[in-house]
């Protein structure tokens, strides 16, 4: 059982405003018995009861009683946060601070108590003399476990039902793997140690839209220098810039959604339990990347492994993240260590002592974090060199800009030398591998 939350733009009024103001009161009274006179969560909540009893204008009691309760599981996720930053700080960008911020507004939580469905509506309730909101709600619709209304900048006031939700658990084999190598170029990688396909992700699009969002945002930053700072005019450029950038930003949680779509199915398809993906979180917590600082830190490969994750969990796969230090640079197939990583975009292993492997750059580093990560899972080590001899291309899966669909394309084809593949001839099954690959099947658009 989990649940999801399903948001939409909601209409707000008067009312509706006085509520969102009196929850952020509420909670920034709450953080400031934190704050400035250190009370402990009991205290608080002995506190705040009575201060709800006596100030509460508009909100009803629960939701009042939700906000400052919001508030103290924000404390204890910062508690448990410090643990591990304490444990181990690598992963974090700074030293995790404790909920500090006055909220002017926070979001209005209706628990079941305060929702009501009858004739075609939904009705939540509010503190007496004023009238419950009143939503549009088909009858055979079940009942939200609770409901938020929320104000956000960029979004404007939203309304999110949370449900629950009954998901089907597939049967899945947890000995069946695959690997994620996320990245800048190719978003992702996957490899798995069912029929060691490689798929690659093309991340350009997202690459060129993130470069998009930094220029919207230096050209109106030049504009609105030029002008009086809160003007008029300088509010006008602001609420441009959010509109733009909501708008890239929609295209970008587009492409992920889809490309992690895609991942789930796949794995799904091929009875595959467990994900692991290489966990390249300390990269975004570098400052000094130098030409390429923004390339690297706002690239939301994290994103789509988030998506992954959660995708995967509601049928019931693992997801787990694993190391992935030199897996770009090691040879699958002799272990050789590279001293820099590869250029370009095929690896070729360079040991001195004869080895011939060239494979995509990307496919082998999902390759390498199946090889670190994975080892207690059952394959013969001979076996799985034949494997590695026998990698078919990868299959590159890529987002079109015009007409949003997936499609694969069969990318580094022509730049893979074909003796490679073939260990040394000695794999006689392989022969040319152009004709394993169905060439034609492969070029066929692929609609999700
Ligand atoms: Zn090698």
């Amino acid at each position: 059982m989990s649940v999801h939350a399903y948001k939409q733009p909601f209409k707000a009024d008067t009312l509706t405003f006085e509520l969102a103001k009196e929850s952020g009161k509420i909670y920034s009274k709450a953080m400031l018995l934190n704050k400035k006179e250190h009370k402990s969560f009991k205290e608080i909540t002995k506190i705040m009861e009575k201060y709800c009893k006596e100030n509460r204008k508009y909100l009803h009691s629960q939701s009042a009683q939700a906000s400052y309760q919001n508030f103290i599981t924000n404390l204890k996720s910062f508690f448990e946060a410090l643990k591990t930053f304490n444990k181990n700080p690598s992963g974090f960008s700074g030293k995790p601070r404790p909920p500090h911020k006055n909220k002017f507004m926070y979001k209005i939580i209706f628990k079941k108590s305060a929702i009501h469905c009858n004739n075609g509506y939904m009705l939540l309730s509010v503190k007496k003399p004023y009238e419950p909101i009143k939503i549009k709600w088909a009858k055979d619709l079940p009942i939200p476990l609770w409901v938020e209304i929320s104000y956000n900048k960029y979004d404007g006031w939203n309304i999110s039902f949370v449900m629950e939700e009954k998901c089907e658990l597939l049967e899945l084999d947890k000995n069946k793997v695959m690997t994620i190598d996320p990245g800048n170029k190719r978003t992702a990688t996957t490899f798995n140690n069912v029929d060691s396909e490689v798929t690659t992700y093309n991340g350009k699009i997202i690459m060129s839209l993130v470069r998009l969002r930094n220029v919207v945002d230096g050209r109106i930053k030049t504009k609105q220098s030029k002008c009086k700072k809160r003007s008029r005019y300088y509010k006008i450029l602001a609420r441009v810039k959010r509109k733009i950038v909501k708008r890239i930003k929609n295209k970008e949680n587009d492409i992920l959604h889809k490309y992690s779509r895609k991942i789930v199915n796949d794995a799904v398809s091929k009875g595959i339990g467990k994900i692991v993906s290489g966990d390249n979180s300390s990269t975004h917590n570098k400052t000094d990347c130098g030409k390429q600082n923004q390339k690297i830190q706002q690239n939301p490969e994290r994103k789509l492994i988030k998506l992954v994750e959660y995708k995967f969990a509601r049928v019931g796969g693992q997801a787990e993240a694993g190391h992935e230090q030199y897996t770009s640079r090691t040879c699958p197939k002799c272990g050789y260590v590279k001293k820099t990583s590869p250029k370009g975009r095929t690896y070729s292993c360079s040991n001195p002592i004869k080895c011939d492997f060239a494979y995509d750059r990307d496919g082998v580093g999902a390759i390498g974090i199946m090889k670190k990560n994975v080892s207690n899972v059952s394959f013969d080590h001979k076996e799985w060199l034949d494997v590695v001899g026998g990698l078919t291309p990868p299959i590159g899966v890529k987002y079109h800009k015009k007409t949003p669909r997936l499609s694969l394309v069969s990318s580094n084809r022509n730049k893979i030398p074909n003796n490679c593949l073939a260990s040394n001839g000695e794999n006689s099954i392989l022969g040319n591998f152009s004709e394993l690959v169905n060439l034609e099947k492969l070029e066929e658009p692929h609609v999700l």
